[in-house]
């Protein structure tokens, strides 16, 4: 185990990018100096916009007819940093890589980004209050899964720092290592956020009990007629991964690229048809709610795909709540 101050382990990855939570952290941004980098406590805007560009070019063609003028982008495969992610967002990255490498499906942007991606992840002594990562099995606000560096805030300045990869190990090789007087301060830390994160949620076997809801008007009315359909859950969710894809034309030339997509909106599943098998706000909402807690671990055996940072709950405007909504259902099952 090591300690740094911010400066310190920010000089151990120089010559590397570095993006991290900036300002009144509405979004990650690449940062040149550690004073930059706002204070770990913030909850920012999920980091996968560096694992996942909300805007990403996936080649260029000069003419539509012909396959051949098809060009790929340069892809940057240098290592980078992505500084402050909290455990929730590491272990959604891990998520998205579940359904980006599935079967012979690999997406290769999003692989070369996260293998080429050092993930520098804070752990939370202060969970923020919607927060309720604790409420899935292995998960909570030290969790060190998906990580490469991982760092115990000790106070306002220093850091316990661990290399849980070799790629961290190997970063952090220079640092001193932490005194017991230092360790002891992580654990006191660790107990602090352990014992305050929400574990309340009910996911043991939420995915079965929302199975079995999934045709239920009075479970669902009350969600689907508050949902405005705004997609902002979707937006701030940082295991959300729908995208879709478009053409346009530039000059003389032409880009396929795609763009983050949300299922809360209506032309989501419109078919060329016309035909719309999700046609009203019902089955919209009713579709993310069970891909969060039912559909993703029934389909990959063992992680739902909510990793509980509630940023859905403190964003959406009409105050849905994928608590209440696991917690509802929880107890119709009984
Ligand atoms: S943020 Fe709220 S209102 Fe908007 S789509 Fe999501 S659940 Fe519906
Ligand atoms: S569904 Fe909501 S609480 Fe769960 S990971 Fe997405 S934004 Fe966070």
């Amino acid at each position: 185990m090591k300690v740094a101050t911010k400066k310190e382990l920010f000089d151990c990855l120089s010559g590397m990018k570095v993006f991290a939570p900036v300002g009144k952290n509405l979004r990650f941004a690449e940062v040149s100096s550690a004073d930059e980098i706002a204070s770990p406590e913030s909850i920012p805007l999920s980091p996968k916009e560096a694992f996942v560009p909300q805007d990403e070019t996936l080649f260029f063609y000069d003419n539509p007819e012909d396959p051949t003028s098809i060009v790929e982008p340069e892809i940057d495969e240098k290592p980078f940093v992505v500084w402050g992610m909290h455990p929730c967002d590491a272990k959604a990255m891990e998520l998205i890589g579940k359904v980006y490498t599935e079967g012979s499906y690999t997406d290769g942007y999003f692989v070369r980004r996260y293998n080429a991606s050092v993930k520098v992840v804070i752990g939370c002594p202060v969970p923020h209050p919607g927060c309720f990562c604790g409420s899935f099995e292995g998960m909570g606000p030290f969790s060190k899964s998906g990580s490469d560096i991982f760092l115990i805030p000790l106070d306002d300045e220093r850091f316990l720092v661990e290399g849980t990869t070799e790629k961290g190990e190997n970063l952090i090789a220079s640092l001193p290592d932490a005194t017991d007087e230092d360790i002891a301060k992580g654990e006191a830390q660790k107990k602090k956020g352990e014992d305050a994160i929400d574990r309340s949620v009910p996911t043991e076997n939420i995915e079965n009990s929302m199975q079995a809801l999934f045709d239920s008007e009075e479970f669902w009315e009350d969600i689907y007629h508050r949902c405005m359909g705004c997609g902002m859950c979707t937006y701030v969710c940082p295991s959300c991964y729908c995208f879709d894809i478009q053409d346009e034309r530039i000059g003389n030339k032409y880009r396929r690229y795609r763009v983050w997509d949300s299922c809360q909106f209506g032309l989501f599943t419109l078919e060329a048809s016309g035909h719309n098998p999700r046609p009203t706000q019902k089955e919209r909402i009713r579709q993310r709610m069970m891909h969060k807690l039912s559909f993703f671990k029934l389909r990959y055996g063992d992680e739902h795909l909510c990793v509980g940072c509630g940023r859905c709950v403190a964003i959406c405007p009409v105050g849905i709540d994928i608590r209440d909504v696991a917690k509802r259902a929880e107890a119709l099952a009984k």
